[in-house]
């Protein structure tokens, strides 16, 4: 059993782990630790970038079955107990992109539009709706960067439970509601700087790129 801390504590940065499991994939070897704090790829979000006893961990993937594992640069394979460290500024930012797509989406979800896809990587973040109407590109930019700016400023908290079928749900405040598998911020006033870089209409979606930092704490 593999204890997914990071879906439970953003900001734990470091933990010392026992290896749960080593696997052969592609001709390298994976390995998964009982105590995970490293994010995988996907839902839109990078992997986790980080440490394994001071070796870098260059790919984080999720299998079928749930579980994360990690490929290490040059193939270390390392035994027992071992320190697991991510990038604490990366985790930080990336959760704070992360936690401000949410916020996109509800506030272009009360405009009419339905979502489509993501990217919360950094420089490349963006939000993608389905197109419903005509848009001002320049009006709806300045629109949706006022009413995130608005929900930011509130501070509402963001928790996670677990519906009765087991999947995760995400909760800002009282109305935001998703199924999320991802890293967020306590509350939205930790997200500033927030605004949009690029709004782009191709065939039948609406390109909400945009930007922001997580505070200092
Ligand atoms: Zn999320």
């Amino acid at each position: 059993m593999q204890e997914q801390i990071y879906l439970s504590n953003t900001y734990c940065f470091y933990k010392k782990s026992n290896i749960l499991d080593v696997v052969q994939y592609r001709g390298e070897s994976w390995i998964a630790l009982e105590k995970n704090i490293f994010h995988p790829k996907g839902g839109g979000q990078p992997s986790d970038i980080g440490f394994i006893d001071g070796i870098k961990v260059i790919e984080v993937k999720k299998n079928k079955e749930g579980i994360v594992f990690l490929k290490l640069q040059d193939g270390y394979k390392p035994l027992g107990s071992v320190e697991a460290e991510i990038d604490k500024e990366n985790r930080k930012k990336l959760a704070a992109l992360h936690t401000a797509g949410h916020l996109i989406n509800a506030v272009m979800k009360c405009q009419g539009f339905s979502y489509y896809s993501c990217n919360h990587e950094p420089r490349k973040s963006r939000v993608v709706m389905q197109l419903c109407s005509y848009v001002d590109k320049c009006i709806i930019g300045d629109m949706i960067e006022e009413n995130v700016n608005n929900i930011v400023k509130k501070g509402f908290p963001v928790t996670a439970t677990y519906s009765e079928e087991g999947l995760r749900v995400i909760t800002i405040g009282h109305e935001i509601i998703d199924h999320c598998a991802g890293t967020h911020v306590k509350k939205t006033s930790m997200i500033e700087e927030f605004k949009i870089r690029s709004i782009k209409v191709k065939k039948e979606t609406l390109s909400v790129g945009y930007d922001c930092s997580h505070t200092l704490h």
